[in-house]
């Protein structure tokens, strides 16, 4: 499979020219974001005509599904596309997407190239984890502008006055593409480099901050040697930060890198790479094992470094959230039943805290880095966590541990203190 995108930043559009193999495609339909028209469709290089369609997906407000008719024995579908990006067109409310000249952002949940799914969430989310052949991706833009994206770079060259960047990969990770592009401001720092969307923005604040960070979290919750060639880049703020960790890329948002106290999201994301444990699938939409234990860490980081307590922000936003009325208040172990996931960026990470408060800060740490070690590449459970909390926990403290995870994890008891 080959995708080729043609960003052209100052007339705010994109020109894709995508070619699938017979073995790539698993359904006569594929999805299209629907700010794009199709300019030509070819199997074996005679031109077709889609049917299409527009669906629901779940919480989106409607996608385009192309379908199309597929001979038996065909070799390959070649799909032409163009168009600009409203940026409204996300499949989740948080994401965004924008081709302008400062900056351009296509995500593959905005469907910014043709995915050969079924139509329903569920077997998208299927389909996104099916392993595949090989893939290569060329994102094309003008010359003084850059690409930074989630999948290994193999090489940059130079074709007429423009540039293409040249990423290869495997299909699974294809279909979690994403891209930023930019006239960027590159700053080459002993803690990664810095694509940076403003000149002015402090490298050394970053790098030392960043120095003081990977300490703090080497010495608390386990020696983690993260690569300096992680590659930070700024997008604009409201984009929304997240890590790319198989690429060693984090977009953060640009608002972040302007003073310590506002480097929270940068830390947050740094700790994504390297102090997590897999959740098994069963409990991943609790978001216990990345989320809150990686908004936890910041909570620690950022109390390390401003030498203020995140406690009753973290406090305060959960009972925001709770007092909108969009919330019932439910036990962490439902909050993947429930889609309540993101309250274990405040809630969980506070109980994690109460833990923490409640066992000792020394021998929290110490239990956390024997657990974080002992997992790093097992899928856990909320049972299998408070399973080894509770056994690393001495033999005084064991009964406290297990009172204390049936009113945190399995009842609603602990919250009280927060309401
Ligand atoms: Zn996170």
């Amino acid at each position: 499979m080959e995708i080729r995108i043609k960003i052209e930043p100052n007339q705010w559009e994109l020109y894709g020219h995508c070619v699938y193999n017979a073995e790539d495609i698993a359904t006569s339909h594929f999805l299209l974001n629907r700010d794009f028209r199709i300019d030509s469709l070819k199997v074996d290089g005679c031109e077709v005509s889609p049917y299409i369609e527009k669906i629901e997906l779940d919480d989106s407000d409607g996608y385009i599904v192309h379908k199309i008719s597929l001979p038996a024995n065909f070799e390959n579908l070649q799909v032409d596309y163009s168009g600009m990006l409203t940026g409204k067109t996300g499949c989740n409310p948080y994401v965004r997407e924008r081709i302008t000249p400062e900056f351009t952002f296509i995500r593959w949940e905005t469907f910014c190239y043709p995915l050969f799914s079924e139509n329903t969430k569920q077997q998208l989310a299927e389909y996104l984890l099916k392993p595949g052949g090989e893939s290569q991706i060329v994102i094309d833009v003008p010359a003084g502008y850059d690409v930074v994206a989630s999948e290994k770079l193999t090489y940059v060259r130079d074709v007429n006055g423009r540039k293409q960047y040249v990423y290869s990969g495997t299909k699974y990770h294809s279909h979690f593409f994403n891209c930023s592009c930019a006239k960027y401001h590159k700053s080459t720092l002993p803690t990664g480099s810095f694509y940076l969307l403003n000149s002015n923005d402090a490298s050394t604040l970053i790098n030392e901050t960043m120095v003081k960070a990977h300490g703090f979290l080497n010495q608390h919750f386990g020696e983690r040697d993260i690569a300096s060639n992680i590659v930070y880049a700024a997008i604009p703020d409201g984009f929304g930060s997240f890590a790319c960790s198989e690429a060693g890329v984090v977009y953060v948002q640009q608002s972040t890198l302007k003073s310590i106290h506002a480097m929270n999201e940068i830390i947050h994301e740094f700790i994504h790479l390297g102090w997590n444990v897999p959740a098994d699938r069963s409990q991943q939409s609790i978001r216990f094992f990345d989320e809150a234990f990686t908004s936890y860490f910041e909570m620690r980081v950022m109390e390390y470094l401003t030498k203020e307590s995140r406690v009753p922000l973290y406090a305060s936003l959960w009972k925001d959230r709770i007092g909108s009325g969009s919330f019932k208040l439910v036990p962490i172990c439902e909050f993947g039943q429930r889609g309540y996931g993101d309250q274990s960026y405040t809630i969980g990470a506070l109980c994690l805290h109460e833990l923490c408060e409640l066992i000792g800060t020394a021998r929290f740490d110490e239990i956390t880095t024997t657990f974080l070690e002992k997992y790093k590449s097992v899928p856990v459970t909320l049972d299998v966590f408070c399973q080894e909390y509770a056994n690393l926990a001495d033999e005084v403290n064991k009964p406290v541990v297990e009172q204390f995870f049936e009113d945190w994890i399995y009842s609603c008891k602990g919250y009280a203190k927060y309401l």
